[in-house]
């Protein structure tokens, strides 16, 4: 059984989900009858439900818990099978060339189905059914329809991985031949089974809140729900759910004592910083194979010199050096001398969840356990709020079945999760749900809300923690936003990512799908529901009579004016699609330079961006009328207490998007970008409107290096010098300004041998990556270094289309030879294709922007990083390229200062993946000719690690690889 698909749950989480086969469960009373049900997988020519054909039918029909029926076809789909698929399905062309085209079999199918409930593991059934029926003039798709990826989300929240097979797993399910449509029909059958055990065992309160907010055309999750709750209750209605019930509430701050510390400057001696770092010292005890390495001794100390001399410290720690020890031994020691927590920012996840659960535990393992505090603390949004889903769950909004599932599923977690931080659910999003369940800090009334008082909420559990912490992982975000609590110290880690996430911070934005959300989460005119729906519900009506009519009228006014603000903002999307100007990409990042805003459109998107900024400044001024009448006639104070710091927040909110149109078309020369994401009409959805700062360095000195609030910073990662300086870096982030203080600087090599462990091979005869002739070779180069190192490939792309085409045309060949290809297609999750990657060392893996920093592929799993073109920015970014023209302004090169460094720091990322620990071996490819006939090749080069460099020719390339790797 996988142990870290729980890596996130508690013993009796874990032992819960396990339980599920053997709960008791009424089983004859629910599924059968009327809701006797069709369990349904199909295999197709690829993943577009509107382009591709199914090729196979697997589909069960049951009753209770017993299959009464089996369909099982191959089906003719008139069409080539892609190679890809015949790989993952074993079906050829020759296998389906007697089988009946879906034009002979239709009616057949159709008649299986009948008008039963279907089950599928995922929406990708429903959307070939619809899909179908349409094209064959059958009507709508119309069966209710349950998603049990949406039921095992639900009910196992803590779950880390949710694939059919993770489940079969954990319950010992037999799966027979994967992507063939019976055998997995047939497994889902019995994880269903299971899924409706736990469903039955959860309690009544959470069937009634799925009951009551299922759509008003009920789906086929909503229709279980209220099936199981009726059979649970007899009929009655059970007591609506009451999260005080349910959510963790332990005061367990009350036995964590504050901080205690000189607060004087700070002073901890060199010497015990270096005893922990010893041979024999606590970190050597605590791993049997442990190495002094003098790099991490002298970070260690580097660090700990910053803190003590208040002073702002650079350090580019290579691979290996093993800088998260490095930094958190002195930040251990500096925050028990002070008292102060010391902040450690990282950018990702990975690095978060890395320090959280390994490196600070170790380090507490090494130092006595409870001999210091740690935390992890992130912004507002990121935490669900407590008070805003039982508002959800106390009021009548109706949810969409996916939305549904979604809720059931935070519903179940709040009574798992000890952080209330969505980002450690594995799902990609929630549907739309965040605008009415996320904690928003404008709607916060803090120690004011009764969650925050019986201290359950979520938030402010966590920053508790933090102000009892010694160290404090937070994200650059939530840093540079500023963190609700003092400290004295900070280390970023992932450095070199601090400029994008400025950048970031510091854009104005106005998306389209977030601004609709948050208008219709105020009212939404197709159901009548919202917040301003259910004040009236709510508070309102408690009003004394007189005040009642005048808050009412006030209300219906602030709803007509959320429709007409809603009106608004469609109209402005929709004029910015004509910026597309017939591209034939998805998306365009266009800039508003002088010359666009001369143009007819964009005169008329400037008026309808005034006109919709006049709707929200009368939404507002609605708002906060309603507020005043609340506050002038109200009697029952306490009641209002809520009410005035939402109106307050919505009201602020409202105010907010107007104040980012004024920004956006403002005609005053700010020094910003103005640019916008630009989608088709069809698919407006996410489209949006930014101002972008052109220089982060006076945000980031502000934020933080002339914050006098904070007295030291350590700025690490592997990657922050080009050419063995920090110039760039410097220049980019604002510590390069006159008048600041001078950053000390620390390059510390990696304790790698890479003269042992690493090769460079330098392609020296591929056409450069501009002519005709780069992408026809692209696939034979890549197919013969695949082969050769008989898998465990990464090789990164700077370009999307050409990735998918080569993958195309080797995916075929390479699972001939038992190589599995896999690629970041779209829909497929990252970390999921890591993982596979990383589980299966004859795996290669092609992978753009993302991949080239954030793979941690240790031991023999990656043996050739291969780096298909010089990752250059693309021209077609707005913020690239206006920050690319205000380096030429300033003297310099738009070249040599400003796009050879990004793309060598990029460089040195991607070579970064290879190599991981002192045991790992293995060659980067570089297929980029420019790389060797461009002068700037060599500060290029210069970037990589001190490998030996060898050249070789296409016709060489296989032997050079199979001879570093010992084959023949
Ligand atoms: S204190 Fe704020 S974030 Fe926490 S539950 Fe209450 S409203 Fe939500």
């Amino acid at each position: 059984m996988p142990d870290d698909l729980f890596l996130r749950a508690s013993a009796d989480v874990k032992k819960k989900y396990l339980s599920f086969p053997t709960l008791s469960r009424e089983f004859q009373a629910l599924l059968e009858g009327d809701m006797e049900y069709c369990v349904l997988d199909f295999e197709t020519t690829g993943f577009d439900a509107a382009r591709d054909r199914i090729i196979e039918i697997g589909a069960i029909l049951a009753t209770g818990d017993k299959a009464v029926g089996r369909l099982s076809t191959l089906i003719n789909p008139g069409c080539e099978i892609p190679c890809q698929i015949r790989m993952l399905t074993e079906i050829d062309d020759e296998m389906v060339s007697g089988a009946p085209s879906m034009d002979e079999f239709f009616e057949e199918f159709v008649e299986f189905l009948g008008e039963r409930t279907i089950v599928a593991y995922s929406r990708f059934e429903e959307d070939f059914l619809r899909a179908l029926y349409d094209r064959m003039g059958h009507g709508r798709f119309t069966n209710p329809y349950i998603d049990a990826h949406d039921l095992a989300t639900m009910l196992m929240p803590s779950l880390r991985g949710h694939r059919q097979a993770d489940l079969a797993g954990i319950w010992g399910i037999d799966t027979g031949r994967t992507h063939r449509a019976m055998d997995d029909a047939e497994t889902l059958l019995h994880v269903f089974h299971v899924l409706v055990n736990g469903l039955y065992n959860v309690s009544v309160a959470l069937l009634r809140a799925l009951a009551d907010h299922g759509p008003a055309h009920a789906g086929g999750l909503t229709l279980l729900a209220r099936r199981v709750l009726d059979e649970r209750t007899g009929g009655r209605k059970p007591e609506a759910l009451n999260l005080d019930d349910v959510a963790q509430k332990d005061r367990f701050w009350e036995n964590i004592p504050p901080l205690d510390g000189l607060s004087a400057p700070c002073h901890v001696p060199a010497e015990e910083v270096r005893a922990i770092f010893a041979s024999a010292g606590p970190l050597a005890r605590q791993f049997g194979d442990y190495e002094e390495r003098d790099e991490q001794t002298e970070m260690a100390e580097a660090t700990r010199r910053a803190f003590e001399e208040d002073s702002i410290l650079l350090i580019e720690a290579g691979t290996g050096t093993g800088k998260s020890l490095a930094y958190l031994a002195p930040a251990v020691l500096v925050s028990k001398a002070t008292g102060y927590p010391v902040v450690v920012s990282t950018r990702t996840l990975n690095l978060q969840d890395q320090l959280h659960t390994k490196d600070l535990p170790t380090l507490e393992g090494a130092l006595g356990e409870g001999s210091f505090r740690y935390s992890v603390l992130k912004g507002y949004s990121n935490y669900l709020c407590l008070r805003k889903l039982q508002t959800l769950v106390s009021g009548r909004k109706r949810l969409s079945e996916r939305q549904l599932g979604a809720f059931g599923m935070l519903l179940t977690w709040i009574t798992e999760s000890e952080t209330g931080d969505v980002s450690l659910l594995n799902v990609p999003h929630l549907h739309g749900l965040d605008e009415l369940v996320m904690a928003n800090h404008r709607e916060c009334p803090g120690g004011r809300c009764k969650f925050a008082q019986g201290g359950y909420c979520f938030y402010r559990r966590a920053l508790y923690r933090a102000r009892r912490s010694h160290i404090v992982v937070v994200n650059h975000s939530l840093l540079l936003a500023g963190v609700n609590f003092p400290f004295k110290s900070v280390i970023i880690d992932e450095a070199h990512t601090l400029e994008d996430v400025a950048t970031d911070q510091f854009t104005v934005e106005l998306e389209y799908r977030e601004t609709r959300r948050f208008l219709e989460s105020l009212y939404d005119p197709v159901d009548g529901s919202g917040f301003l729906a259910d004040l009236d519900a709510t508070v309102i009506r408690r009003l004394p009579s007189e005040a009642h009519d005048a808050a009412r009228f006030e209300l219906i006014e602030a709803g007509e004016a959320a429709e007409i603000a809603c009106e608004g903002l469609e109209k402005l999307f929709m004029t910015l699609c004509a910026f597309r100007a017939g591209s034939e990409y998805e998306f365009n990042d266009i800039r508003f330079t002088s010359g666009q805003t001369r143009l007819l459109e964009y005169e008329k998107m400037k008026l309808e961006a005034k006109e919709f900024a006049t709707s929200l400044e009368t939404l507002a001024a609605r708002i906060t009328r309603v507020k005043s009448v609340c506050e002038e006639r109200g009697t029952a104070a306490a009641e209002l207490d809520y009410l005035m710091s939402d109106l307050e927040g919505k009201a602020a909110r409202v105010r907010e998007h107007a104040g980012a149109l004024a920004i956006m078309f403002s005609d005053e020369d700010d020094g910003r970008v103005r640019w916008a994401t630009v989608t088709s009409e069809d698919n407006f959805e996410k489209q949006a409107l930014r101002v972008s700062p052109v220089d982060v360095g006076s945000d980031l000195r502000e934020a933080i290096f002339d914050n006098e609030a904070i007295s030291s910073v350590v700025l690490t990662s592997a990657t922050l010098t080009v050419n063995n300086a920090f110039d760039f870096f410097r220049s980019r982030v604002g510590l390069n300004l006159p008048g600041g203080a001078a950053p000390e600087e620390c390059i510390l090599n990696s304790s790698f041998d890479y003269s042992r462990q690493m090769q460079i091979l330098i392609l020296h005869d591929m056409p450069p990556p501009n002519s005709s002739d780069y992408e026809a070779r692209i696939a034979d180069v890549l197919g013969d270094v695949i082969l050769a190192a008989r898998g465990g490939v990464l090789a990164l792309f700077t370009n999307r289309r050409l990735m998918l085409k080569t993958y195309e045309q080797l995916v075929g060949e390479m699972r001939r030879h038992g190589l599995n290809l896999l690629c970041q297609q779209p829909g497929y999750s990252r970390r999921r294709l890591a993982e596979e990657f990383v589980e299966d060392s004859n795996a290669s893996l092609f992978g753009t922007s993302s991949f080239w920093e954030g793979v941690d592929a240790r031991g023999s799993t990656l043996r050739v990083v291969v780096v298909t073109r010089i990752p250059f920015e693309s021209p077609g970014k707005p913020v690239f390229v206006a920050r690319s023209e205000r380096v030429k302004l300033e003297g310099g090169s738009d070249f040599m200062d400003f796009g050879l460094p990004l793309a060598a720091l990029r460089l040195k990322q991607g070579a970064g993946r290879l190599i991981r620990t002192r045991q790992d071996r293995g060659q980067v490819l570089l297929m980029d000719s420019r790389i060797n006939t461009q002068r700037y090749g060599q500060t290029l080069l210069r970037s990589l690690p001190g490998a030996k460099r060898r050249k070789v020719s296409t016709d060489d390339l296989k032997r050079a690889i199979s001879e570093f790797h010992g084959r023949r």
